[in-house]
């Protein structure tokens, strides 16, 4: 559970019930995704100018360029590294306001998380302190590498656009491990699933996303 050190705040639990009432309504049937989303302070995860729009199922500018991916993206990417098999140790790639990390830092045992822009990765290091998620470790750096020192993981999630998948991420697969990536350009991506299975990788394509373009480099 992530307990709102500040209460419910500003925002009532009928606002996020709404939420989570679309976020089935849109498919969504995993029940313990669905009761930590209820419960999650998305708030704290917005410039306080919009923390009054954190429960609309939009994304969200969090500066720098960036944005907050929707609730209905995050639950449905989270829904499908989730399915088929436990997944104890998951990597993601563009930590950004954190939403997405602490979400599954409450439903995995360990969570690694890595960001190229230094002072977003600061932000969301001050908010899982704030919430005390403590199972989540963080990086500076370009995701495009992974973070091969902590893997193989049991599932990886890439919360930025791809032109092509880095075959980094996929040597950092465990057997049986999940790699979930928006694939393609600048115009909209695919969501892609690949399983490592024995030797092999299997590709499934799922639906037209669009997010913000994973670039190489890190910044701060
Ligand atoms: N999961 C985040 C999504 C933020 S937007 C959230 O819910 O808030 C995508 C993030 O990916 C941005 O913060 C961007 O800086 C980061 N990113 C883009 N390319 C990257 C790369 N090569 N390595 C690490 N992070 C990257």
């Amino acid at each position: 559970m992530i307990a709102d050190p500040r209460g419910i705040g500003m925002t009532s639990q009928r606002t996020r019930d709404r939420l989570i009432q679309r976020l089935q309504e849109r498919g969504i049937k995993n029940i313990h995704l669905l009761a930590v989303m209820r419960q999650c302070p998305r708030h704290l995860f917005v410039d306080e100018a919009l923390a009054s729009r954190a429960y609309e199922d939009t994304a969200l500018p969090i500066g720098l360029g960036q944005t907050i991916s929707q609730p209905y993206i995050v639950a449905r990417m989270t829904e499908i590294l989730l399915q088929d098999g436990p997944r104890n140790k998951v990597l993601e790639i563009g930590t950004g306001s954190g939403y997405q990390t602490a979400v599954l830092s409450a439903l995995v045992p360990r969570v690694f998380s890595v960001e190229r822009i230094a002072p977003l990765l600061k932000q969301a290091r001050e908010r899982f302190y704030e919430l005390k998620l403590n199972n989540i470790r963080l990086k500076h750096s370009d995701g495009s590498w992974g973070w091969p020192e902590n893997g193989p993981y049991d599932g990886i999630i890439v919360t930025c656009g791809a032109e092509q998948i880095p075959p980094t991420l996929l040597e950092q697969l465990a057997p049986g491990g999940r790699l979930v990536i928006p694939v393609g350009g600048s115009k909209g991506q695919i969501l892609k699933v690949i399983d490592r299975v024995g030797g092999k990788f299997e590709e499934t394509e799922w639906d037209a996303v669009s997010f913000v373009p994973l670039l190489s480099g890190q910044i701060g």
